[in-house]
């Protein structure tokens, strides 16, 4: 089992520094103000934006209008087979934008390749994650939900890209949760793939220990097996490796994840910080795990704690810079 990260250490100086932000994302286009919608608007007001202010740099893409089909436009829906709907005309049936809406994800490859997450616009039939409408029967009314057409292709293309709907960030944890996702994935992104050394990935490794124990302490020593023979095909192992990790960390932490990943964290400053002060940091992280007490709370203590206490492989850690 690899050990907490030292910044000061080999393994650790074999990765660039963790990224600055803002950090690039890919947006609907509609979200960043762009008057593309079927009826000539925007919905600049369905994300949080003053909140991501400073923190994402935003990259629009219209699919509807990235294939043509102008603005103003008649309106499209879902219907058919929930599992695989077609994205056809509202008022014309004959009009199909299935294929077309696919086909438009390889035409954004490399916008795609360049940014570390996307935020999609709601219950659109193009760019919806959850719970889209789709119509079934002879009238028209809707009988399920699914995916739309172009956020289904580009998730099936990169599985690993965190993405998140708009309206749901508004809620702090999920908006935490969608972030931190993307400032791993542009670590890696930017220190590790492409350059896929056993040294970069055992300190991408040892800098995720408590960030994926606040997820899933099953999910750590998994990864962690999975780089203990890296005297193979590196780049096939780490390709495994990120794909596991982004996985374990779609799934949102647990207040007692978090509490348990924190009073790890804690045990840092055992020999470095009088026990009362100690006390006051179980107290805050108690006062979280039960609800009193936002995430920021504990981890605000810990992170001034530690830095003052010149704990230095602990401040290191990922958890604390992505969440902190
Ligand atoms: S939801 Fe997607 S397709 Fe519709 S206007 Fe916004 S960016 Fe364009």
């Amino acid at each position: 089992m690899v050990d907490a990260v030292d910044n000061r250490s080999p393994a650790a100086t074999a990765l660039p520094p963790f990224p600055k932000l803002p950090v690039s994302i890919a947006v609907s286009e509609c979200l960043a103000g762009g008057n593309v919608r079927y009826d000539g608007g925007h919905r600049s007001g369905a994300w949080p934006a003053a909140a991501l202010a400073g923190i994402v740099q935003c990259q629009p893409i219209c699919p509807e209008v990235g294939i043509g089909m102008g603005v103003p436009r008649a309106p499209i829906q879902l219907v058919g087979d929930p599992a695989a709907p077609r994205a056809r005309g509202v008022a014309d049936a004959a009009v199909d934008v299935t294929t077309a809406l696919q086909a438009y994800v390889a035409s954004q490859t490399a916008l795609l390749d360049a940014v570390d997450g996307y935020v999609f616009k709601a219950r659109s039939p193009s760019c919806g994650v959850h719970d889209v409408p789709v119509r079934r029967g002879d009238e028209g009314q809707q009988e399920a939900t699914g995916r739309g057409i172009f956020a289904a292709a580009v998730m099936r293309g990169r599985p690993n890209l965190p993405v998140e709907e708009g309206e749901r960030l508004f809620d702090t944890a999920v908006r935490e949760h969608f972030l931190m996702r993307v400032l791993i994935h542009a670590h890696w992104r930017n220190g590790v793939a492409g350059d896929f050394t056993p040294a970069r990935l055992i300190a991408f490794h040892s800098g995720c220990k408590y960030l994926v124990m606040a997820h899933s302490v099953s999910a750590y020593q998994r990864l962690g097996r999975m780089l203990a023979d890296l005297s193979g095909d590196v780049p096939a192992i780490a390709a495994r490796y990120f794909s596991c990790l982004m996985k374990t960390l779609a799934q949102p932490a647990t207040r007692g994840g978090h509490a348990n990943a924190l009073t790890h964290l804690a045990g840092h400053l055992k020999r470095r910080l009088p026990i009362a002060q100690r006390g006051e940091i179980a107290v805050s992280i108690e006062r979280y795990r039960l609800g009193d007490a936002p995430l920021s709370e504990p981890m605000g203590l810990l992170v001034r704690c530690l830095r003052e206490s010149d704990a230095g492989d602990a401040v290191g850690q990922y958890y604390l810079l992505a969440y902190g």
